[in-house]
């Protein structure tokens, strides 16, 4: 029951959502962008060749993701479970993800899809601050630092994230209706989507999303 998607466009809150569903269930939280963003601040070959991709806003090829996402579900804490954030993104990948799956003997038990409207979206990641440092996230009208600019686990500095400018989030956003959305349609063909609304705080999302997923395994019990 535990092998999950967290699913929506750039700014639905996938990163924070998946942090409090995976502590819940105590599952790992996937983050395809996180990962990519470690080989870049590590100048690794992978993330030297990810970086231009991911300044411009446009997917990151294929290949490359997919021996990141590979690597991080042959951990042996994906045993428990796992919850998938920002993968799949195209329809190639998903067809990936399900191979590496049954090679696991595993496969995708729900796809949560948070809704925000385009205008929330803009809003929350003009107002983003991440931590340059452990990538702590806030938002600085609804879940500001204790000190300006400053992130409260670590101390490290809160920066706007590269690809959170205006610019380039109006090219994340049309990459995602471009490439993204058929990947939805993959898992409504499945019958595996939960779709959800992602409006609110963090608190009132979190709350939705565990009471649709209880929803499905208690109906799964009778
Ligand atoms: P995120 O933090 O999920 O918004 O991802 C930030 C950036 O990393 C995206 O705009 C892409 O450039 C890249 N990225 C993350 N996940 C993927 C993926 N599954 N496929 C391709 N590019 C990705």
């Amino acid at each position: 029951m535990k092998h999950l998607i967290i699913f929506g466009p750039p700014g639905s809150g996938k990163g924070t959502v998946s942090e409090e569903v995976g502590r819940v269930y105590g599952i790992p939280h996937i983050s395809t962008g996180d990962l990519l963003r470690e080989h870049v601040s590590k100048k690794t070959t992978l993330g030297m060749k990810a970086k231009k991709y991911m300044d411009r806003g446009e997917l990151v090829p294929d290949e490359l993701v997919n021996e990141i996402l590979e690597d991080a579900l042959s951990r042996e804490e994906c045993r428990r479970g796992f919850i998938l954030d920002g993968y799949p993104r195209t329809v190639a990948q998903a067809e990936e993800l399900e191979r590496i799956l049954s090679k696991l003997g595993l496969h995708i038990d729900w796809v949560i899809n948070l809704n925000v409207s385009e205008d929330e979206i803009v809003k929350r990641l003009s107002t983003r601050r991440v931590c340059k440092v452990c990538g702590a996230v806030y938002n600085l009208v609804t879940n500001p630092p204790k000190a300006e600019g400053v992130c409260d686990r670590c101390g490290g500095a809160l920066i706007l994230r590269e690809d959170d400018k205006p610019e380039v989030v109006r090219t994340r956003l049309q990459t995602y209706v471009k490439m993204s959305a058929p990947v939805l349609n993959y898992y409504v063909a499945k019958n595996k989507v939960l779709d959800i609304d992602g409006s609110g705080d963090v608190a009132t999302v979190r709350a939705r999303v565990l009471r649709a997923l209880e929803e499905k395994s208690v109906a799964k019990q009778h």
